[in-house]
């Protein structure tokens, strides 16, 4: 039997039916509705007499045994945001459903196929992201943090995951899932607006940005708003402000996708009759490259001591975070590129903003590539979060393509 792409359309609303509410999806990780959509999962691979298991980390594995142990993964999300879309995570996994029955129906794959739902994507509850993936990728670092997190109501993460089966200290142990994965495949919904302004359903992705995320404090004097003359001011906002603007134009010189924001700042003492002493902004720069990143960092850095020059501050950066580039697969991308032109006429290659499991699974050394399909509006975590049910259905064939593709290079013979 062939594919039936309206059918994961059909399998999409009946999980939104399932597990949202008027406000949107609210699959949230270790939570019963999350619980629920897992179950409904199961009960949609049972027919294919695929092999169920829970990792160490609570990812949901359903293994479609090959000819060979090496494994074509592919793999998603089914937890949400709260009230979040019904697609975000969701579609991959349902596809996934679809290019499992399809690869099923045409007798033992060559190579074990899999399907992956990773466990808490989102972070939602708990506030860190890729619980499930990072375990799995071994990239997971922080168990003593993470024991220590709690939910908004005061329980602890650490005992969430024991309720569902996990114990963290031995969640790393999902790295051996990986072991014999050959090759990896996520499809997403693109959660911005580039494809849809291109006038194009589906994309290639060629990776994850690389992220620099700083603190920076400027500091000047609090001074009477009434009795100050204009050019006696120390004032901290107005080296702030010159910043805002600047990283616009950092930003567009270096090209190639490179995004800046300015998402946050405080001031102090922050009251209408005083000259600005402390004002603390959040600076994010992101770069599919890593040496282009780092150059944009270094023109924010000495922007931003040339501003605080001119208006007599000082300034001090901090890190808060940072993440290298993560860069896909050029032999899948390929393969990508080649499924997406016969499924939609014409591909493009874009690179993801926001961090995605198939980032972990490329940290771990397994070649990976995404596929992007067009979000209308470019919404997403919300319950305006869409996709054209035709557009949906054109990256099913993708997937299915891509997965054909890729079984027939990792193929022995
Ligand atoms: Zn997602």
């Amino acid at each position: 039997m062939a594919l039936e792409p309206g059918r994961t359309v059909d399998e999409l609303r009946e999980l939104r039916e399932l597990t949202g509410d008027a406000d949107g999806a609210q699959r949230v990780a270790w939570t019963d509705t999350w619980v629920a959509a897992k179950e409904w999962l199961s009960g949609k691979l049972e027919p294919l007499g695929v092999e169920e298991e829970i990792d160490e980390a609570g990812n949901q594995w359903f293994t479609l045994p090959g000819e060979s142990e090496r494994a074509l993964v592919i793999g998603g999300h089914i937890d949400s945001v709260p009230n979040g879309g019904w697609l975000d995570g969701s579609l991959n996994v349902v596809a996934g459903v679809e290019v499992l029955r399809r690869i099923a129906q045409d007798g033992t794959p060559p190579v074990t196929v899999r399907l992956v739902s990773w466990a808490d994507e989102e972070g939602a509850r708990f506030g860190r992201s890729l619980f499930g993936s990072s375990a799995a990728s071994g990239t997971m670092a922080d168990q003593d943090e993470i024991r220590e997190r709690t939910d908004a109501n005061g329980i602890r993460w650490e005992d969430a995951l024991a309720a569902h089966g996990v114990d963290l200290d031995g969640a790393l142990e999902a790295r051996h899932r990986l072991e014999s994965t050959a090759a990896y495949l996520e499809l997403h919904i693109e959660q911005g607006p580039v494809l849809e302004a291109l006038g194009l359903p589906l994309g290639v992705v060629l990776g994850t940005f690389g992220v620099e995320r700083h603190q920076i404090t400027f500091r000047g004097q609090a001074a009477h708003a009434g009795s100050t003359p204009m050019d006696r001011r120390r004032d901290a906002l107005a080296a702030a402000a010159k910043l805002a603007l600047e990283i616009r134009g950092i930003a567009a010189r270096t090209g190639g996708g490179a995004v800046c924001t300015m998402g946050s700042c405080v001031t102090k003492p922050g009251i209408v009759t005083s000259v600005v002493e402390t004002a603390t902004v959040l600076l994010d720069q992101r770069h599919l490259d890593g040496e282009k990143l780092a150059g944009m960092l270094a023109e924010a850095k000495e922007a931003g001591g040339r501003f605080a020059r001119e208006e007599d501050v000082e300034v001090e950066w901090e890190r808060i975070w940072r993440i290298d580039p993560i860069l896909f697969d050029q032999a899948l991308i390929e393969l990508a590129d080649e499924a997406v032109t016969e499924v939609a006429g014409r591909s493009h290659r874009l690179p993801s903003g926001p961090l995605h499991d198939a980032a972990e699974v490329a940290r771990a050394g397994v070649p990976t590539v995404m596929l992007f399909v067009q979000s209308l509006r470019g919404l997403s975590h919300t319950k305006l979060e869409d996709t054209k049910p035709e557009h949906l259905e054109l990256s099913v064939q993708a997937l299915d393509r891509l997965a054909a593709k890729t079984m027939d290079r990792l193929s022995p013979s």
